[in-house]
Order: structure tokens, then C-alpha cells, then sequence
């Protein structure tokens, strides 16, 4: 069970936050990074193809729910690149001045990284565009009459954005990166080596069984996957266990709050509250958020993508639903109005992917 009050976002389960508690857990090289197939492959030949060039990387837009590894992949470019790494994020570049001091501050080739690039000030992302395309800086410096444009050139650099909303991003922003790469939700046999490796570096016997029932347990998400390995092994440490196997991670996980689908109380409020309150929906967000005291962009970024992913909980063009899954976990019997308004929902999305065709 969480230390303080389970609703809260440094839920357990979460994969929002950063309690990263070893850097030296996050894998460095291309070759330590699992899973990501196709995307990371293809990462992979435009760094090689950028450093036998000696040039820099194109710029690179990461996408996709928290903790999947965005940040982790950002430094392996630079690392793998073999130049400098900076990091920022959107939110904290608050001036043009800010990013001009960022920008001129880099060596050739070096990878800028800016976190959550869809919360950047538009008077900084106007300022970024020439940076990213021409490896120019358009400054204004002094204000009324006396006010005079100046143009600095930069080094060629490569600008690494990482964001949970791309669809937030602006057109002229989301064109200007040339590799663009969605992060996919991890399989089970991924993130059992992602768990097999950390244990051994953080010296912990940890045997198959064991690994499987954390990493099914973990949404997907490598850093739930490691948050749920270390409370496991706290656990384990207390009750004088040697190695952490299957029954231990799956009793310590249950006391834990962390069911045998990986949900916590917040996503079974979540999808209860749909079932109780609304029959299973449709209902917004906004009264869902309003129901369940939520920020709404909460539910969007961390407690949906799962929940979807998982099939409990569908999107429709007039509001969330539980699907027939979905009322098959919280044990509950789905109205004849759910199984009809599911068939309808399934219908319309089987047409409009006719239509797309
Ligand atoms: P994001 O930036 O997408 O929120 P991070 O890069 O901070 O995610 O990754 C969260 C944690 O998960 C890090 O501690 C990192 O070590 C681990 N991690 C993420 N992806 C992988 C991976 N593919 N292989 C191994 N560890 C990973």
C-alpha cells in the first residue's frame, strides 16, 4: 500500500515522476536499451549514419506516456554519439534569453534535450525554429527605438524533444524534427530483462518466476518496473527472503496495493466510478477528472494510456466507456445498453478505418 494516501500521484503504480535512486541503473549504450524494436533499430542507423558523417544527428522528437525510456534514449544519442549532452525542459525555458544562453553554450554536434517540448512558450518556440532549420539565432536585444535585430549562428547541433502529447505540438514545431520515434508499452519479456539486469547490478538474487510477476505487474513501464523491484526488495530484505521468486513478489506486490493486473485503487476508482456513477459511460473527462478530485491532463497522461492499452477502458467521439472487459474486472454483470453501445463504438471505429482507406 502506498506510505500516504493511495490517490495521490506518487502512487506506486504511477508512471509519471522521477525517483530515479541510482543513475547508474539507467542503461547507457544502445545495447543495454531493450525493447522499442523497429523504432530503436532505426535510431540506431541514423546515429551511425550521423557520426561516420561526422555530422550532427538530425533533430528527434520522442513521443509517448511517461517512463517508457524518452529521457533514457536521449542521453544514450549523445553518449552513443559521442558529444555533449544538455538537458532542459519546456516549461523552465521561460524567456528567448533563456534559450539563447542554452544555444550558444553548445559545442558542435552536441544533443540539446528539452523534456515536455509541447509546454515551451511560444515566444521561445518562434526563436527555436530558425535555430532548428538554419542553425540561427534571431534576437531582439534593448526595446523602443533603440531595439535592434541581431543574428548569431550556432553550431550545428541536434535538438532531442521528448513529450507524453504530441498531438499538443505545433505543426510548424512537430515538422522541423526529422526523425520522429513513438514509444511503445514494453512486453512482459522485455521488461523482465529490463528487471533481470537491475537486480544484478543492484545485487539482488532475482529468479525468473519472480522477474515475470513484477514485469506483468508493471503497465508496461520500465520505471514501474523498477519502483515495484525496489519496494519488492524492501520487502523481501525485512522478511529475511534470499532471492525474490514469483510467491514472494507476488504477496509483497499485493500488499503493495498493485493487483494481478497491475492496477492500483486510483485506476480501479477510475474505472468504478464510470461503472457506478455512469452505467459504464460515455462521460468526459472533465467529469471524470471532476468526479475523482484529478487533474484532467493526470487521467490523460498516466491513468488512461493503460487502461486502454489493457482494453478496459474505451475513447469515443462522445466520451470515456468501460468496455465488456472492463466490467469483467471490477466483477460486475455489463447492461445490455454497454454490450450495445460497445458493438456500436467498435462499429463506428471499424468505419472510420474504412473510410481512412
Ligand atoms: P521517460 O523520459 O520516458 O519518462 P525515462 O527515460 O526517465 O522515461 O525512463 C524511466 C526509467 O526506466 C529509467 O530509470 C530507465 O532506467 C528505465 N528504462 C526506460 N527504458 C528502458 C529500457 N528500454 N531499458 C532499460 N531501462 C529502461
Amino acid at each position: 500500500m502506498q506510505d500516504t494516501d493511495p490517490e495521490m500521484p506518487d502512487r506506486l503504480v504511477s508512471p509519471a515522476g522521477s525517483d530515479q535512486p541510482d543513475p547508474a541503473l539507467r542503461p547507457r549504450r544502445l545495447v543495454d536499451f531493450i525493447g522499442q524494436g523497429d523504432g530503436r533499430a532505426n535510431l540506431e542507423t541514423f546515429i551511425q549514419a550521423a557520426s561516420a558523417r561526422a555530422e550532427a544527428m538530425d533533430h528527434s522528437l520522442l513521443h509517448g506516456p511517461p517512463g517508457l525510456g524518452k529521457t533514457t534514449m536521449a542521453q544514450i544519442i549523445a553518449s552513443e554519439l559521442n558529444v555533449g549532452f544538455r538537458a532542459t525542459s519546456g516549461p523552465v525555458i521561460a524567456r528567448a534569453g533563456d534559450l539563447a544562453a542554452l544555444l550558444t553554450n553548445l559545442a558542435p554536434r552536441d544533443v540539446l534535450f528539452i523534456d515536455e517540448i509541447h509546454r515551451l512558450n511560444p515566444a521561445v518556440e518562434e526563436i527555436l525554429y530558425p535555430a532548428m532549420e538554419d542553425f540561427q539565432l534571431d534576437l531582439i536585444i534593448g526595446e523602443g527605438p533603440s531595439a535592434r535585430s541581431v543574428r548569431i549562428d550556432l553550431p550545428p547541433f541536434t535538438l532531442v524533444g521528448a513529450t507524453t502529447r504530441a498531438g499538443l505540438l505545433t505543426t510548424p514545431l512537430r515538422d522541423r524534427f526529422g526523425i520522429q520515434m513513438r514509444m511503445q508499452f514494453y512486453a512482459t519479456d522485455e521488461l523482465m530483462q529490463i528487471l533481470m539486469k537491475q537486480a544484478s547490478k543492484l545485487s539482488m538474487p532475482l529468479d525468473k518466476s519472480g522477474a515475470e510477476e513484477i514485469a506483468r505487474r508493471s503497465r508496461g513501464t520500465p520505471r514501474v518496473a523498477g519502483r515495484l523491484l525496489r519496494r519488492v526488495r524492501d520487502i523481501a530484505a525485512v522478511a529475511g527472503a534470499e532471492a525474490i521468486d514469483g510467491k514472494l513478489a507476488d504477496a509483497a506486490l499485493l500488499r503493495l496495493g498493485v493487483d494481478q493486473a497491475g492496477l492500483d485503487l486510483m485506476d480501479k476508482k477510475y474505472l468504478s466510478s464510470l461503472a457506478e456513477n455512469y452505467q459504464g459511460g460515455p462521460v468526459g473527462v472533465d467529469t471524470l477528472a471532476a468526479v475523482l478530485s484529478e487533474q484532467r491532463d493526470m487521467l490523460e497522461e498516466v491513468i488512461e494510456p493503460y487502461l486502454l492499452q489493457e482494453g478496459l477502458l474505451m475513447r469515443t467521439p462522445r466520451g470515456r466507456m468501460l468496455s465488456v472487459s472492463g466490467w469483467d474486472y471490477l466483477g460486475l454483470e455489463p447492461p445490455q445498453e454497454a454490450m450495445r453501445a460497445q458493438q456500436l463504438a467498435l462499429d463506428i471505429a471499424a468505419g472510420e478505418a474504412t473510410d481512412e482507406r
